[in-house]
């Protein structure tokens, strides 16, 4: 009788522990599937965010991710999700309740909450921006470098009171887990229960690490789409932006224009004087050179918004969102100086003794408003400035 009773107690657990496998299962299937739709990355940390703190799915108060940035050893903050005060958690799993919000619902709520992740937590944790290091970096620089997750206590949270990730979550019990692609950490997930204080247990972890190991491999799929994309823009000789991506910035403008009132951008059309006589008496090794330390020197000396391109041979053409004719023919100005300054190898040997640029600007909507007229404006401004003498800006 007694050994009937266990049997079936035995039986009734291993239910329940197949029950829970497959929840566990299908909530981890439902967001590697969504993580599956989309390569933006910025929807990627989305979707692993709201699977972290979704009822539907770890059921987190709070979630917050970091990237490792290699470029320059850092461990910087992207984005936050999670309620601020016990108010706002409330209204929010309230309304969740109320419309029956499922891990689909929330994650399509996506473009509607853009706004809502350039505030409160989400904005603090922007501006984390945290050495690769040891001894300076703290808890998560730890977490990188080690590759294995945390599970800080009311305990062990204390050796870390002064870490600046602590202080800024003012919690006394989270979890912080690497995201790993090919064995190397690309960046942190941290999550804590700030709101219901529930405490962090086992099965949270688990789940918390199989997520991070999809959520590691779609960011890195994410990292190398977004590099595919750049260098299919990018002009190879030069580095700069090329023909095709300057044509697509212009389009998606003039687009954008019929959307917002009073939008005004400009076109700066730049071509070498007398380049022909510098590689008929250099060689096109010697022009190429040129070429290369020109862009660089575009690059260098344009603002950070505008982007610099490559149009054709020795032609460039810069796009100046936001910029209005007379501060467009400033910029270009100041441009053809700084070439004119410039020492070019081997430039006595051109007429006027110098490297020079002539320039033609056009400025959205007066000189046109599709992206062909604003380009010839340019070009017959171009022309006007070789015809005029070169070493000119016209428009
Ligand atoms: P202008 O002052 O009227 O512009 O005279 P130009 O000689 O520069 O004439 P044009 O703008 O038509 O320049 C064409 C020359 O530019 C032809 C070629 O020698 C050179 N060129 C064009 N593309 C390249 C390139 O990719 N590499 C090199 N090295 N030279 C190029
Ligand atoms: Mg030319
Ligand atoms: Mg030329």
């Amino acid at each position: 009788m007694v050994n009937l009773f266990s049997m079936m107690e035995e039986n009734n657990k291993i239910m329940l522990e197949m029950e829970r496998s497959k929840a566990e299962l299908d909530i981890l299937y439902e967001i590697s599937n969504a993580m599956r739709t989309t390569l933006k990355l910025d929807e990627i940390l989305y979707i692993i965010l709201t699977g972290v703190t979704a009822h539907t799915g770890l059921a987190f108060n709070r979630a917050l991710l970091f990237l490792v940035n290699t470029k320059d050893n850092l461990i910087e903050g992207k984005m936050a999700i999670g309620p601020e005060s016990g108010e706002e958690a409330n209204a929010i799993w309230k309304k969740i309740e109320q419309e029956k919000m499922d891990l689909d619902d929330l994650i399509s709520a996506y473009k509607g909450s853009k706004k809502m992740l350039d505030q409160g937590l989400s904005q603090q944790v922007k501006r984390l921006k945290i050495p690769l290091q040891d001894e300076s970096g703290g808890i998560l620089a730890l977490s990188v470098l080690d590759g294995m997750p945390l599970h800080l206590t009311r305990e062990t949270i204390k050796n870390y009171a002064n870490d600046p990730l602590i202080q800024l979550l003012k919690i006394d019990e989270v979890a912080i887990v690497p995201l790993k692609a090919k064995d190397k950490v690309n960046g942190i997930i941290v999550a804590d229960n700030f709101i219901t204080k529930k405490p962090i247990d086992k099965d949270d972890m688990r789940m918390l690490i199989m997520l991070s190991n999809q959520a590691g491999l779609a960011i890195e799929n994410s990292h190398l789409y977004e590099r595919a994309i750049i260098r299919a823009h990018t002009d190879s000789l030069t580095d700069l932006w090329n023909h095709g991506y300057f044509h697509y910035l212009l389009q998606q403008e003039v687009e954008k224009s019929k959307a917002i009132a009073n939008n005004h951008f400009s076109v700066i059309m730049i071509d070498i004087d007398n380049f022909k006589i510098y590689n008929d008496t250099l060689g096109h090794q010697a022009g190429d050179t040129v070429l290369k330390e020109l862009s660089s020197l575009l690059k260098g000396q344009s603002r950070k918004m505008d982007f610099v391109c490559r149009y054709g041979g020795e032609e460039f053409a810069i796009f100046l969102p936001h910029t209005a004719k007379e501060e467009a023919y400033l910029i270009a100005e100041r441009l053809r100086c700084d070439i004119e300054r410039y020492e070019f190898s081997s430039e006595e040997i051109l007429p006027n003794q110098k490297l020079t640029v002539s320039l033609g600007v056009s400025t959205f909507p007066e000189d046109g408003l599709a992206p062909s007229d604003l380009i010839s404006y340019a070009d017959k401004a171009l022309y006007q400035a070789k015809h005029l003498g070169r070493n000119r800006t016209c428009g």
